[in-house]
């Protein structure tokens, strides 16, 4: 049982020519999730409340977003930009995994995927960056935690870059605990292994040229079993597939099997602590075949 959260907001996201951040990408996920499935129960994200938005970022970071209005292209830094429909896209790609937290602990679904853009991991608490405007799993979370209740939400991120914005807003807050495997050192160079929170975040960082025999050691003998040991009431996951071995901004050197593999242990691990209750939001992913392929297989995993 399974729903898929998405919006058109979310196509219409411009950041310009040549930009590896593109609607193209979103697009692909769709058509090859529409080929693959016919019978998914899409949903369409609602746009996050201010409410919902200020657990997280502040009034500043939300007046960026939603206040610029800007008539073309505006950038925020190098590679993060604002245009007409960007306000839009990103209440809807935030609101996404909100609407998702409260299918599943209503027991409308047992698992959902959030299929949206901008990606999200990347936003601080203060600031747009990375191609990320709001940080769509840190809303979740603090959603699953303030409004819910929940004592324990585990977030997990196998995207190829750290999440350095979820770790920073998560880093002295117990009730959520940070698991992230990425290509280290790489943008935004955080991620080390020593960066632990308040003992709630947990780093393994993979030099260039990783495999997945080396990914799936990450998880399997340091991630997961600090998961395990929180025992989660929700699992939240970052789902970036820019660790394919095509992906064109990093490099790792994983197969699709290799994410297959991960997702079953999350699967796995939801069962046997969270009703199997598991939200999974899209990240990056920029090779579109590898990044379509890897979504697919990602979901008939979820799908279990
Ligand atoms: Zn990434």
């Amino acid at each position: 049982m399974i729903q898929i959260y998405t919006h058109a907001a979310c196509l219409a996201h411009a950041t310009g020519p040549g930009h590896a951040e593109r609607p193209e990408r979103l697009r692909t996920v769709i058509h090859a999730l529409e080929a693959a499935h016919p019978d998914l129960d899409w949903q369409q994200a609602p746009q996050a409340s201010r409410g919902q938005l200020l657990r997280v970022h502040d009034e500043h970071l939300l007046a960026t977003v939603l206040e610029s209005a800007p008539q073309g292209l505006l950038s925020i830094d190098a590679d993060t930009t604002l245009s007409p429909h960007s306000a839009e896209a990103a209440l809807r790609a935030a609101g996404a995994g909100v609407a998702a937290v409260d299918a599943v602990l209503g027991n409308r679904t047992r698992r959902a995927f959030c299929a949206v853009r901008p990606p999200g991991h990347h936003a601080t608490a203060d600031a747009a960056m990375g191609f990320c405007l709001f940080n769509n799993v840190a809303v979740a979370a603090r959603h699953a935690t303030d409004k819910h209740g929940l004592e324990r939400v585990a977030i997990l991120d196998f995207d190829v870059h750290h999440g350095n914005g979820t770790q920073q807003i998560f880093e002295q807050d117990p009730r959520v605990l940070y698991a992230s495997s990425h290509q280290w050192p790489l943008f935004p160079d955080t991620g080390a292994r020593n960066e632990t929170g308040c003992g709630n975040i947990f780093n393994a960082p993979l030099p260039k040229g990783a495999d997945g025999e080396a990914f799936r050691a990450a998880w399997h003998d340091e991630l997961l079993p600090a998961v395990d040991a929180f025992r989660p009431q929700l699992l939240l996951v970052s789902a970036g597939f820019d660790g394919h071995r095509r992906d064109p901004l990093a490099g790792l050197l994983l197969d699709c099997a290799d994410f297959v593999w991960l997702t079953h242990a999350l699967v796995a691990l939801a069962g046997h602590h969270a009703d199997g209750r598991l939200v999974s939001t899209l990240e990056g992913g920029y090779d579109l075949d590898a990044l379509a392929e890897c979504a697919v297989a990602h979901v008939d995993t979820l799908r279990l």
